[in-house]
Parts: C-alpha cells; sequence; structure tokens
C-alpha cells in the first residue's frame, strides 16, 4: 500500500498536489476508487479513498484512520559528529528506520568535514531527501527532520531542555549505556550525541558535561562512526520494548 505525507493537518477529505500527486497520477496511475495511506504533519495515519484525480490534484477522503502508530515510545534526537566522505547519507537513512526522530549533524574539532554554508545547505536538503524516502519505506508515521549542521555549543543550547542528554565517550570507562538507561526508565527524549572518527576531544567533554550531557562507555571494542550511533539507538530502543516488545 503505498503511504503518502501530507504536510497539512488531517481533515476527513485531503488533497494532494505537488510532487506527490504526479507520481500518484503518472507512476502509479492510480484511479479513482483506490486507496492509499497518508501521513498528515499532525501524525495521523489513514487509509484514503481517491475521489477525484487530475495530473496536478488528487482528492482523497477518509476510509478509516489507522490506529498502529509506528513510532518508537522515545523521540531520540541523534546529533552525529560529521563523518568523513559520503557516511552520513548512510547514517541518515539507517537512523530513520530504526526510529529515530531528529538528526542534528555537529561541526566538531576532530572532524575532518568542514562544511561551509553552500555546501551545509545542500548536504541538508540531500539528507533530507534520504530522510524522506527511508521513512516512506519503513511506513514511519513522521517524517525526522535533518537540521543543518550545528556547532557543539549551538547543540546545547537548543536542546538543553531535553531531559536526557548522553554522549557516547570512547575514553569513558565506568559507566555503561544500560545503568544509565535503567536508571532513567520514565523518560520520553533522548539526545544521543557520536563523534566523528576522529573522536571527542577532552575540551569538547568539559563543555558537554557543563551542557548537563552524561557520558557513556560502549564497551571494550572501539566502533566505528556510523557503527556507534546505530547501534545505541538500536540499545536503546530494546531497553525501552520498541523492538516488538
Ligand atoms: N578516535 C577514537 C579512538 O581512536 O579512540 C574513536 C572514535 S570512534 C571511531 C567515533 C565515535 O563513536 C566516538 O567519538 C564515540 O562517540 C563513539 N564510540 C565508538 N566506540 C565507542 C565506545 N566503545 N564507547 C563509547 N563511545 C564509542
Amino acid at each position: 500500500m503505498h503511504r503518502f505525507f501530507l504536510p497539512a493537518s488531517f481533515a476527513e477529505l485531503m488533497t494532494i498536489t505537488g510532487k506527490d500527486a504526479h507520481p500518484i497520477s503518472h507512476v502509479l496511475r492510480m484511479k479513482v476508487g483506490q486507496q492509499l495511506q497518508i501521513v498528515s504533519n499532525d501524525q495521523v495515519s489513514a487509509l484514503m479513498e481517491i475521489e477525484a484525480i487530475t495530473e496536478a490534484v488528487v482528492s482523497v477522503r477518509l476510509v478509516e484512520k489507522l490506529a498502529a502508530f509506528n513510532e518508537p515510545s522515545v523521540r531520540i534526537i541523534l546529533a552525529q559528529g560529521l563523518p568523513k566522505s559520503d557516511k552520513m547519507d548512510f547514517i541518515v537513512q539507517k537512523a530513520v528506520e530504526m526510529g529515530v526522530s531528529e538528526i542534528i549533524p555537529v561541526a566538531m574539532d576532530n572532524c575532518v568535514v568542514q562544511l561551509d554554508t553552500e555546501k551545509a545547505r545542500k548536504k541538508t536538503e540531500r539528507w533530507q531527501k534520504i530522510v524522506e524516502e527511508a521513512a516512506k519505506q519503513s511506513k514511519r508515521e513522521i517524517v525526522p527532520q535533518v537540521s543543518r549542521p550545528l556547532t557543539l555549543k549551538q547543540l546545547l543550547v537548543l536542546k538543553q531542555g531535553v531531559k536526557l542528554k548522553i554522549v557516547a565517550y570512547e575514553v569513558e570507562d565506568r559507566r555503561g549505556l544500560k545503568e544509565l538507561l535503567q536508571s532513567q526508565k520514565s523518560v520520553k527524549e533522548i539526545l544521543l550525541l557520536i563523534g566523528p572518527e576522529g573522536g571527542i576531544s577532552k575540551e569538547e567533554l568539559d563543555l558537554l558535561k557543563e551542557g548537563g550531557m552524561t557520558s557513556v562507555s560502549l564497551g571494550k571494542r572501539i566502533l566505528r562512526t556510523e557503527t556507534a550511533g546505530l547501534a545505541t539507538v538500536a540499545a536503546i530502543l530494546y531497553e525501552t520494548g520498541d523492538f516488538g516488545g
């Protein structure tokens, strides 16, 4: 069943226009009477029936709201130290499949990649497109947002209200992820920071701790940056029961 994310609040009668209308009429060649799924930007999922269709506009009417809510019980914000080459494409895609709700690329001391404003804009646009495709494929109820790259200071200010702020720190050897998660069972939103290939500098860690972040170890093995975030997200979702219960 095809699923479309509509940039509008839910209504019993809705219209699909722009970049989604054309594929419905011309690529999928759907007809009046056929059904499709929509997700509104106020996170309502519904089965809808096509009432009218032209190349530019598709009118759909509610058949039934879809109870299944595919989103995890915890909102995970992945702050990812900008990795080399196109690793971020992979990280973004997999993070959305796993259930991450927001992705923030972070320019850090040891990032090889330094993006100027124009490059950052283009990259963010590219990553957002990857997010939208991954959200459709994985039947998410929302389209996670990729922000433009931030500095650590900007991240800490923007997300200061998040109750549980975790930094996976490769030098940490006292506190593990499980211990931290089990001490925070009721938390509904988590900020997770992963460093780039070159790791997190001591100065950055001091800044992060001042900003209320808790460092955790992911074990004795050093994970690649593209592994660390996904492994940690998986562990969090396992702990919250969002891996099938
Ligand atoms: N340059 C670092 C080194 O050689 O120790 C490795 C950095 S690692 C490739 C990239 C990021 O993944 C780290 O900054 C951290 O956020 C996370 N990471 C990888 N392995 C980890 C571990 N065992 N414990 C905690 N964080 C880890």
